[in-house]
């Protein structure tokens, strides 16, 4: 067991709490979405929480823990949904929010300090010199911009401009490594594929480059269809169209729309599937231009609708917020993360659509993926057990899809379901005491581990933490 006294002593200066309800309260995300995390971490809680001021605070923390085998789990404002930023062997939280400075901001680049909140850095960025972030989470307003590249993939804005990942969507890191003598790196190029989306398990950013783009006023439009394969047409034809200015481009079928956007309810007719649109003020008639070709009707545009207070914009009906509407209003859905590949995502959206029914509800976030526009699925689906849910999954595989499972805690289930090399051989040399985050890596808890097995991995450390 770790000497956590001793390491209090040792961080003696720094910002600590230790009361064990906020320290629980710091210790989650929002794995709650998921009834299967839900029953696998709901104890999982730190010792202390550990908030630093500055970089150099960062590598003194680091070094105590390191030296005092203490595990430490980096947290950015804890809205990840797999439990990424819960710490499965107790220890520190690495609370980052107070590192939230924007450093520097130029002609189509910022830099910042990795607590800074993805909704002030665009302001910020546009009060500056008209710019902002080329893509967001619909977290936007409560996520921080190291959470982001640490736990995140994208979101608003990925209909332009691609993944998070994408070489280019992120310029520069600074990370500092968990040894004796913790190194600072600034990572760039490829290099930037080390730490991005690991969980924070190989290393500590505290500084991130991101790059911007001009800012526009975004005007939200909600389109109307009676056949959800028609707001999947339209969504793949705005989503292609090349001169048309557009964010966000959500197709989401019935009933979600009306039972679910509570405060758009007005706009919405029950049995109404949608496609949320955001587009550049300029880029508005065209859309509506485009529109009016049916078989969609305007349900719901915001430069027009007058009195906005109450609504939320667009993009927080989006992405995984869709979801969250969905279970304030009924507690026992669940959802899924699908790509839907190119050429075939229509056809193949129109299959699983048809295969489910209301059990699994459609709702597509079209983005550009490798340079071709298809869409990803955050499907609602009506839970029952876990067993049907992992046979909702593999049906989808067996049709073509891949999923993303976000029913696992690990890296590799919830992603492409192999090691990734890179992220391995950078935790080697980063974190070789493999306290970073622990549990969250399979490659470095379990190399034999079989992802072709259709086993869950469980950390063996889940069973002290609890
Ligand atoms: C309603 C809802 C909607 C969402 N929509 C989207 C979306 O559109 N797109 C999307 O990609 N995600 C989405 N998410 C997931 C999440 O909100 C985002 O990924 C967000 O950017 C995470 O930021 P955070 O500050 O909350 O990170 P946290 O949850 O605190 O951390 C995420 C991961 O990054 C690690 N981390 C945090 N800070 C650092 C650091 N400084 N150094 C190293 N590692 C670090 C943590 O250890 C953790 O593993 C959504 C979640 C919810 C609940």
């Amino acid at each position: 067991m770790p000497d956590i006294a001793a390491l209090r002593k040792t961080l003696d200066g720094l910002k600590i709490e230790d009361n064990p309800a906020l320290v629980k309260q710091k210790s989650r995300d929002f794995f709650w979405y998921s009834p299967v995390l839900k029953r696998q971490l709901d104890a999982v809680t730190a010792d202390i929480v550990v908030t630093p001021k500055s970089e150099d605070e960062v590598i003194r923390i680091l070094k105590a823990c390191y030296q005092m085998d203490v595990p430490l789990t980096v947290r950015g404002c804890g809205t990840g949904n797999y439990g990424q930023a819960m710490p499965l062997s107790g220890g520190v939280i690495l609370n980052m929010a107070e590192m939230n400075k924007i450093i520097d901001i130029r002609p189509g680049r910022l830099t910042c300090e990795p607590g800074a909140i993805i909704h002030d850095i665009d302001e910020a960025a546009r009060a500056d010199s008209g710019q902002e972030m080329r893509m967001h989470p619909s977290t936007a307003k409560t996520a921080s911009i190291g959470g982001f590249v640490g736990g995140g993939s994208g979101g608003v804005g990925s209909i332009r401009w691609g993944g998070l990942r994408d070489l280019g969507n992120v310029l520069s890191l600074r990370v500092v490594t968990m040894e004796d003598n913790p190194r600072v790196l600034e990572l760039n190029g490829w290099d930037l594929q080390k730490v991005s989306h690991a969980y924070g398990t190989n290393g500590v950013i505290t500084q991130v480059e991101i790059p911007l783009t001009a800012a526009y006023d975004w005007v939200d439009v909600i389109v109307g269809f009676d056949d959800f394969m028609d707001a999947a047409r339209y969504g793949n034809a705005i989503g292609t169209h090349d001169g048309l200015l557009v964010k966000l481009v959500s197709p989401i079928a019935a009933p979600v729309p009306h039972d679910y956007f509570l405060r758009h309810r007005k706009f919405i007719d029950e049995g109404k599937s949608v496609c949320l649109v955001m587009v550049a003020a300029h880029a508005v008639e065209p859309l509506i231009a485009f529109t009016e070709r049916g078989p969609g009707e305007i349900l719901f545009r915001s430069d027009t609708a007058g009195d906005l207070k109450g609504l939320p914009p667009a993009f927080e009906l989006s992405w995984n917020h869709t979801t969250l509407r969905g279970l304030r209003v009924d507690e026992t859905i669940t959802y899924l993360q699908v790509l839907y590949p190119f050429p075939n995502q229509l056809a193949l959206v129109e299959k699983v659509h048809d295969y489910f029914g209301d059990e699994v509800i459609a709702h597509l976030e079209f983005v550009r993926f490798d340079g071709d526009v298809t869409c990803f699925g955050l499907p609602v689906v009506r839970y029952t057990t876990e067993e049907r849910l992992d046979e909702i999954m593999r049906v989808h595989e067996e049709m073509g899809c891949v999923i993303f499972n976000p029913h696992r805690y690990t890296l590799e289930e919830g992603g492409m379901k192999q090691t990734d090399e890179v992220q391995l051989a950078f935790k080697r040399e980063a974190d070789p005491k493999g306290l970073l985050n622990p549990g969250k890596m399979i490659a470095w808890e379990d190399p034999g581990f079989d992802y072709a097995s259709s086993k869950t991995y469980l950390f063996p450390g889940l069973e002290q933490a609890g």
